[in-house]
Formats: C-alpha cells, structure tokens, sequence
C-alpha cells in the first residue's frame, strides 16, 4: 500500500460561547487543521490537530511544503518508520512545537488508515484493554461568574459526568478559593473535581493555593507552573497533592524528564500535538512502565480509542473544543464512561459541507 495524496486543510471554529483560563485569557474560537491521507488501496485516512487560536496557518504549510512530499509513495501501515522519517526531516526546526503538530495530524491519519485495512477499530488493534474508560468534564470557565459556572456544574451532571473540571488561577487567589468552595458545596462529596491552573504560579504562588484548596478535595491538580519547571511541579508534589500535566509537553523526552522527577501524577499526553497515536503511546507505555495512570487532553473522540487501549488509564477528558456538531456520530456516554466505537479506523467521519463555510485557507494537494 502507498500514500499518493495528503491534503491538509485549515478551519477557525468558533465556540458556542467565550471560553477563557488564566493563560490564553477569553477564547472565542479555536483553530483545527485537518489532514486527509489517501492510498493506492483506495483507503483513506484522516488525522487532525488544532490549536487554541493561533499558530494553524504554519503548520497547514509544513504539512503541504513538507510533509506532504516526504511521505507521498511511503507505506502508510509502517507507522514507526514514517514517525521516524517526519521528526528527522523537521528536527533542525523542530524538536516539538509546531512541527510536533503536523506530525501528530498525519500520524493519526496512517494510524485510520492502518485500522481500517485491518478491519479493526483502533483502541482495539492498539491493544484492547476495555471498551470504556471513565470520562470528566473538562470546564473552560475562568471568568464565568459563579452562578454560570454552577449552572454549568448542573448540566454536566445532567449529562451524566460523575467527575469534572474547573479552571483556578485568579489575580487574586480569594476568588479561587470561593469558587472551588461554591462548586464542591453543588455537587456534594462524591463527585471527582479536578483543578487546572494552566501555568499560571510560581512555586509560592502554587504552595499558598494548595494549602488553601486542598480542604476541596481535589482529585488532581493540573499544570500549575509552565512545564520547564520540572522540579518545582516535583516539590509541589511531594507536598501530598496529585499533579496532572502533559498538554505542553511535546516530546518524549520531555514526558520522560518530568516523570523521572516525580513531577507528575497523572500523565496527559495530547495525541494532537505530542507525536499523534505513534507518540501518544510511547508515553504511555512510559508512564505505565513507572506506574504512572496515563490520562489525556482535548480530542476527546480520538483520545477514547487510546486510553481504552492501555493498561493504564485514568480518566478520558470531555473537552470543551468538542467537534460534535461536525461529525456523524459523537462521543457516546454511559454511566460516566465514554465508550469505544466499534467501526474500523478511528470511525471520525467528518461532515465536511459542515465545516466548509469555517475554512481558513485551503490546503494544497501534493500528489506521488
Ligand atoms: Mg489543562
């Protein structure tokens, strides 16, 4: 089988309300750069990767200028050595960041393509561990007031969530305080609530909240310095509060540098950036060899698939950035748990009239 067409495509989708935490401030919109990959089998593929508002034209132009070109006549089925081929091709401008994008959306791309020649849906031909994993809310609502963000506790209880997430990281550590307060006073002891800070402390800053916020319960506490501080998210830890980190950290070794610190308690690995499906479980199986849980970051109806994979699962984010109203068949819920899709492939199929009229730039076509 050979790779003879790989298009990438940019969209800006905005988001039915204005999101915000305490780095990237309001967002209204976020952008997803699509890449379809088809063969001479007639299988197609498709990945993508997506960022919080910026960045997406440049990585739509490393995949058409360079990737592109690079894989076209490859063996889409030999993952390991086309993730090998794109990382030394963009390392001397790469080593993660944007080019850690474009590799991701293509990889998840070969890896579709992979499961549907097998027949298999992909958390199954990547190791089949369960067929459900428990899934959280993941929240995006640092400056909702408190009543909308109850509100917003209400319904995703409704919709079944036994765990959820909110954002902290206030100018003024009071109003974390109260917030955090307002919401395990709504949803009672029993519920899991997670905390993410997004980056925002400093080591005094962080160690002041927890004492604070610990009384809450919380069940982890999410990217409380920006990653390169890997020994203060150890001293932090080792204080007695989870830590759950990943969605900045872009390559392996960065994943592995954490958690040899002792920096993280919770590994969340985001498959859209961290090196698609090929880097997503090197990690894993990283974190697992450490007796680490392995969690994940937006990409929720992808995510499904791998942490449904492993051994050693902790829980799914349901994340804000959904894409449900463009695909034909969303996450599905039960009980708290997402559950895996039997179709072959990833089974993402994109309603791609829908999504025309957000389209950004179109994507250019290299052909073998
Ligand atoms: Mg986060």
């Amino acid at each position: 089988m050979k790779i003879t067409h790989v298009t990438p495509g940019h969209y800006r989708i905005p988001l039915p309300r204005v999101l915000s935490d305490s780095t990237h401030g309001s967002i209204p919109a976020f952008e997803m750069v699509t890449v379809c990959v088809q063969t001479d089998a007639g299988i197609k593929g498709t990945g993508y990767t997506y960022t919080v508002g910026s960045g997406g034209s440049a990585i739509t132009r490393l995949l058409a200028d360079e990737l592109a070109p690079l894989l076209c006549g490859c063996d889409p089925r030999c993952t390991e050595q086309t993730w090998r081929q794109m990382w030394r091709h963009l390392h001397y401008v790469g080593r993660g960041g944007l080019a850690g994008f474009a590799v991701s959306a293509v990889d998840i791309a070969l890896w579709d393509i992979k499961a549907q020649a097998g027949g298999e849906p992909l958390w199954r031909l990547l190791g089949g561990a369960s067929s459900r994993v428990p899934a959280y809310a993941g929240g995006v609502d640092l400056h909702f007031t408190t009543e909308e963000l109850l509100a917003e506790m209400d319904d995703y209880l409704a919709q079944g969530f036994h765990a959820l997430k909110i954002k902290v990281g206030h100018d003024d550590l009071k109003q974390d305080i109260e917030r955090v307060a307002a919401v395990r006073r709504r949803i009672g002891p029993d519920v899991v609530l997670m905390l993410d800070a997004n980056m925002r402390w400093r080591l005094d800053e962080a160690l002041r909240a927890v004492k604070a916020l610990r009384d809450f319960d919380p069940f982890w506490l999410e990217e409380p310095f920006e990653p390169d501080y890997e020994e203060a998210h150890a001293t932090l830890a080792a204080r007695g509060i989870p830590i759950a980190t990943g969605e900045n950290l872009h390559t392996i070794a960065e994943f592995q540098r954490m958690m040899d610190r002792g920096g993280v308690s919770f590994v969340q690995p985001d498959l859209t950036n961290a090196g698609g499906v090929t880097g997503w479980m090197k990690v894993a199986h990283a974190a697992e060899c450490r007796n680490l849980p392995v969690s994940s970051h937006g990409a929720h109806d992808l995510h499904v698939h791998l942490l449904c994979a492993v051994a050693n699962a902790s829980y799914l984010e349901v994340h804000r950035f959904g894409l449900d109203r463009f695909l034909a068949a969303p996450l599905t819920l039960e009980d708290g748990c997402a559950v895996a899709p039997d179709r072959p492939g990833h089974g993402l199929q994109f309603k791609w009239d829908d999504l025309e009229a957000f389209r950004i730039a179109s994507g250019d076509r290299s052909q073998a």
